[in-house]
């Protein structure tokens, strides 16, 4: 017997022409996350699913296996995955008239044993895709489940709504039995769709952006605005070093440009204009446009979300829209926050999230206006900040990049904008 994670892929199936490709993809993806965990596992893609040999010279147990499945659940890509017991054809050939199923049934009464929780209903499925296997899918349920009933306390079949399944899969170079689904979150690989810089803000709303953008199979950079020239005493512990690092178990390679705002703040300061938070937030989309080429990105995105606070208005979505040529892409416009939070949890996100930052544009606006006029803002522009070029120039040459793979901080360097 030997152990194998077995991956079902969420929307690959619908793909049409591009399925080839988000399945190489998924692949890649779960490697790269398989060898950050020390595994480096054959991983094979075989008709509508993948599936992962775990080599038998390696020592990992049965719990261990399993928490590779929770940690593979995390890519996007994924519908369900399955730890597996597997028997390949020879380890129960096919005797005429029947095969010797012993180390199966086995099994299925360990797990059985295993699994019981009084009072539950149990179902056994069969999937017969080798058709030369020589019992029906129905008779081989009946056969195992007489097992089950035979050999420990399970005593309820129900077919409609079990509360657990044993799951038995046929195929032409062996058998497969398992007994948990581990959902995965759907959607598709990171990398398989595009490339997107997400502003990332202290709170909830950005992150949960970012990661939205990533089940949709983009890689996200991140660009964090602070009102500091000095990077955090203790990186690690920084809050959105920390934001940033959980979304990249995700989603893999993930940039973090840290830059100030001290040069915009400094332009403006003692002005008290009113409109300066549209003003600050049409400064953090250009300095975005200009990193884009240098991540490759095709979008911004931002955790905007319409009538959230007072100055997330159309207006004001507008005005920053009208400060860049970049697409602007704010995946939680529709959202209520209450879902927000819910997906933050899911996402392992929440405890981080709440932590308590000084959000800046709290300290730039204490009455943000609701509503903008793009040729007042470009009038404002012209007068109080008219080197803009410089302003974005100065503010990205103290930016300090860092680098993450699969939840670990790998790099960290000043950026070279030389
Ligand atoms: P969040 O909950 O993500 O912090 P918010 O509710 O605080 O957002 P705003 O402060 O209005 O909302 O910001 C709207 C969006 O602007 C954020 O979701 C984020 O994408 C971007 N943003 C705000 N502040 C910053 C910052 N300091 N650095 C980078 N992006 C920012
Ligand atoms: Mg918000």
């Amino acid at each position: 017997m030997q152990y194998r994670i077995i991956v079902q892929f969420a929307e690959l199936a619908l793909k049409g022409k591009n399925r080839h490709r988000f399945i190489k993809k998924l692949r890649k993806n779960i490697k790269d996350k398989l060898k950050i965990m020390d595994c480096e596992w054959p991983v094979q893609a075989i008709h509508d699913r993948i599936y992962v040999q775990i080599p038998n010279d390696t020592d990992i147990d049965e719990n261990a296996a399993r928490q590779v499945v929770t940690q593979l659940a995390r890519l996007p890509g994924i519908a369900w995955l399955s730890f597996v017991y597997w028997f390949s054809e020879q380890q129960y050939r096919f005797l005429k008239p029947q095969p010797e199923l012993t180390v199966i049934h086995d099994l299925i009464k360990r797990l059985a044993r295993e699994q019981h929780q009084p009072g539950h209903s149990f179902a056994v499925r069969v999937k017969r895709r080798d058709k030369n296997f020589p019992i029906s899918s129905q008779d081989f349920e009946r056969q195992i489940a007489t097992a089950i009933l035979q050999n420990s306390d399970w005593d309820r079949v129900d077919l409609s709504k079990p509360d657990q399944t044993f799951y038995l899969d046929i195929a032409s170079d062996g058998l497969s039995v398992h007994c948990e689904k581990v959902l995965g979150v759907g959607g598709l690989p990171v990398g398989s769709t595009g490339q997107v810089l997400t502003l990332l803000s202290g709170g909830f709303d950005s992150p949960v952006a970012a990661w939205l953008m990533a089940k949709r199979g983009c890689q996200t950079d991140f660009i964090h605005f602070t009102a500091s020239h000095q990077p955090p005493g203790d990186l690690e512990q920084d809050k959105i070093v920390r934001t940033a690092k959980i979304v990249s178990e995700s989603s893999g390679y993930v940039r973090l440009y840290v830059v100030p705002y001290t040069y915009f703040d400094m332009a403006l300061l003692e002005l008290d204009l009113a409109y300066d938070l549209i003003l600050f937030r049409r400064f953090m989309a250009r300095v975005a446009t200009r990193l884009m080429p240098s991540v490759e990105a095709e979008a911004l995105v931002t955790g905007d979300n319409l009538g959230q606070v007072a100055s997330q208005t159309m207006e004001n979505m507008e005005s920053m829209n009208k400060s860049t040529e970049a697409m602007i892409l704010r995946p939680l416009l529709a959202y209520n926050k209450h879902d927000i939070i819910t997906l933050s949890e899911k996402l392992g996100l929440f405890e981080v999230c709440r932590e308590p930052h000084k959000d800046c544009c709290a300290l730039i606006s204490k009455n943000p206006r609701t509503r903008s006029r793009h040729q007042i803002l470009e009038n404002m522009e012209k007068e109080y900040l008219s080197d803009y070029q410089s302003l974005i120039d100065d503010t990205l040459n103290d930016a300090l990049v860092l680098t993450f793979y699969f939840g670990r901080l790998v790099d960290q360097q000043r950026v070279d904008r030389n």
